[in-house]
């Protein structure tokens, strides 16, 4: 199967100032993502993180190397739709997506966009507003919607565009928890029940928990790459990279240190207290 998303080598570095040097953002990534693959991206602020996602769907064109996008190269100017149409974005502001007044009207935008005839246009928004949960707000004014339900509503302008891929950055930041968990459970249903490849950016290192491979991006570069297990409990690599371990990890560490036989790997609340409770029993 053709990878959704494929980076040969990509460098990017953003066009100076007057006089002033470029300034690099992205240096010497190869990654390939498989289709139905669920990928959380961490890394610390300025590590690249939204400039390879703006690769992901040619909002960027590598300054070195390539992206191939569903094996089109994203350089291919008159494969811009092609691309777009295969790889949604959903960004961190709510309110900066919103293009309509009514729900149905801004969930209908993109796909009326690229020329989607008017009945199957009725019948994506349908789906794609029952597939995100808002289905009862059709005729909704979005602007009076909490942050997680539009962030939602943008998760199904994406839909709505029948996607290949979505990349969310850092779309969970400006909600509160359960806008959060909102936002969460849309996407793992998408990428479950759809088939839906998820690049999910993220600063909440629990959100990592929900991927099949976690990757941590440093100074432009791939730092970290593997299954949440794996990735999650280096917590000496993950806060050289300016990272904070998960609580559950941190604890199990310093129980470690302090002689109990606990596995690191339980990474998840209730492994976590599970295996003390196990060791405690024993
Ligand atoms: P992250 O999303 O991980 O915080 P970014 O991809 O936004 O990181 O930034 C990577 C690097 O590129 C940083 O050094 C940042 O300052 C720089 N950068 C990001 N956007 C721009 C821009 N529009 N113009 C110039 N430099 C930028
Ligand atoms: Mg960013």
């Amino acid at each position: 199967m053709t990878d959704i998303i494929r980076t040969e080598n990509l460098s990017y570095a953003y066009p100076p100032d007057e006089g002033k040097e470029p300034i690099p953002a992205l240096a010497g990534v190869d990654l390939t993502i498989e289709p139905g693959s669920f990928v959380v991206v961490l890394g610390h602020n300025g590590s690249g993180k939204s400039t390879l996602a703006k690769h992901m769907n040619a909002v960027l064109l590598p300054t070195g190397g390539r992206v191939l996008v569903d094996g089109i190269d994203t350089a291919e100017e008159e494969s811009l739709f092609e691309i777009r149409r295969r790889v949604g974005m959903v960004f961190q502001n709510p309110d900066n997506q919103i293009v309509a007044n009514v729900v149905e009207e801004d969930v209908a935008f993109g796909p009326e966009n690229i020329g989607v005839p008017t009945e199957e246009i009725r019948r994506r928004v349908d789906e794609s507003l029952k597939a995100v949960g808002m289905e009862d707000f059709l005729l909704h004014a979005p602007h009076m919607l909490s942050g997680g339900q539009k962030q939602r509503i943008a998760i199904a302008g994406v839909i709505a565009m029948a996607p290949q891929c979505i990349v969310l950055d850092e779309s969970t930041a400006m909600l509160d928890p359960s806008g959060r968990q909102e936002v969460l459970r849309t996407v793992s249903w998408l990428n479950r029940e759809r088939g839906i490849t998820i690049v999910l950016i993220t600063h909440h290192m629990n959100e990592a928990a929900y991927a099949n491979r976690v990757i941590v991006m440093d100074h432009g570069r791939v730092a970290m790459d593997g299954p949440p297990r794996e990735v999650l409990t280096r917590s000496e690599d993950l806060r050289r990279l300016g990272l904070t371990p998960p609580p559950t990890v941190e604890l199990l560490d310093a129980l470690r240190e302090a002689g109990w036989d606990v596995p690191l790997d339980a990474i998840e609340p209730e492994e976590c207290a599970a295996a003390i409770s196990q060791y405690l029993g024993a």
